[in-house]
């Protein structure tokens, strides 16, 4: 059986999708409810793999929200976090994803001292970041993208804002290793974090975001913000391919001029139907086969019987292991999301 940890990206989606749910306590509340309110396992999960397995999971929902980081409620996120990982292992769940800022909050709060919880001892054995496979995918939307989009690859500049995290810095190493780029720009906030990774990549420029984007022929957002930036699109260059893998999304609201092209970042779409309710509350064009790569990851842990952490820690992961969850990815029936997204007036 695999888990799912998940959040909704603000109050008033978290409210909608109560609603729809049937949950009308929490629909009606402010954040202080939330503040309060118990993980949830709201969904019951079957999916096929083209080879003809058939696995079963559970969908948890921490309520946690990013209003909670915004407003410097840390502890609640912590605990939120840390009452939903109890939640899944009650269920005896063998492996769980921990979406979006699940586990951003697992690190930056140290949460690995924290494995105490009430009557249950956290085996982190049994959770994986899913950021190896989320990483494999983002790097599949640059290479295929830029086919579909008409950029050739070899003359292109691709900047990665957020690049020193954890999905960031892979993206980076395989954009290095793997993919022929003309050149690669390095885009986040901590100058000391980014010099580090220039010297192990050995290459790199480090640029701000504001001087980085217009120089772009491809973007990927991967950074931690819990709320989206406004782009001028006229700073853009055409064609450009933006490929926004942020939870909640890094770019705010639509962006519409020709030449510019958004994808949904670190999506994946099954081959297969999926039997589930829980995606169809977010805002993809196909949610019973389309949703994230970090959650499609526990699915394929569980399809191989690998019952452990394979993404785990930060700035750990390697081009061999993206390698080994994209050959895995493959053989179940998973491909990158390549058609435009809503936000681009594309469709
Ligand atoms: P990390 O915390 O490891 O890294 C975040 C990165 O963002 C760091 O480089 C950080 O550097 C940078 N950053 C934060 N704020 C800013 C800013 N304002 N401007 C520029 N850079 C910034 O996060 P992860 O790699 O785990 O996750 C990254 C994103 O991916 C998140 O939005 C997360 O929710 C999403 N995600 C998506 C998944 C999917 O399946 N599609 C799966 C998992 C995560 P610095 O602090 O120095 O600026």
């Amino acid at each position: 059986m695999f888990g799912l940890i998940g959040h909704l990206t603000n109050l008033s989606h978290a409210q909608r999708v109560a609603r729809d749910l049937g949950y009308d306590e929490y629909a009606s509340h402010d954040l202080e409810f939330w503040c309060m309110a118990p993980p949830q396992a709201v969904d019951e999960i079957t999916i096929t793999s083209v080879t003809g397995q058939v696995i079963h999971g559970q969908y948890v929902e921490s309520c946690f929200l990013p209003e909670m980081l915004a407003q410097g409620r840390f502890k609640t996120a912590m605990r939120k976090i840390l009452n939903a990982m109890a939640l899944v292992q009650k269920r005896g769940i063998d492996i769980t994803a921990l979406g979006g800022f699940s586990s951003i909050i697992f690190e930056n709060f140290s949460l690995d001292k924290l494995l105490n919880v009430r009557d249950i001892t956290l085996d982190i054995q049994r959770f994986t970041t899913g950021n190896t496979h989320t990483a494999y995918i983002l790097c599949q939307q640059v290479e295929q993208g830029a086919v579909r989009y008409g950029i050739d690859l070899a003359k292109a500049t691709v900047a990665v804002v957020g690049a020193t995290g954890d999905i960031g810095s892979a993206v980076c190493r395989w954009l290095t290793d793997r993919a022929d780029i003309h050149e690669l720009l390095l885009v986040a906030r901590d100058a000391e974090r980014l010099d580090r990774l220039q010297q192990e990549l050995d290459t790199g420029r480090i640029l701000p975001v504001e001087e980085a984007l217009p120089k772009a022929d491809i973007v990927v957002w991967v950074a931690s913000m819990n709320q989206g930036m406004a782009i001028d699109p006229a700073s853009l260059r055409t064609p450009c391919l933006l490929i926004d893998g942020g939870y909640p999304k890094n770019m705010a609201g639509t962006l519409q001029r020709p030449g510019i092209h958004i994808l949904d970042g670190g999506m994946v779409e099954h081959s297969l139907d999926i039997d589930w309710q829980i995606m169809s509350f977010l805002n993809v064009p196909n949610p019973a086969r389309q949703f994230f790569a970090c959650f499609a990851e526990s699915m394929l842990l569980e399809f191989e019987g690998l019952h452990f952490n394979f993404s785990w820690g930060r700035n750990h992961i390697t081009v061999e292991k993206m390698a080994q969850i994209g050959s895995l990815s493959k053989k179940h029936g998973f491909r990158p999301l390549l058609e435009p997204s809503q936000r681009s007036g594309e469709l």
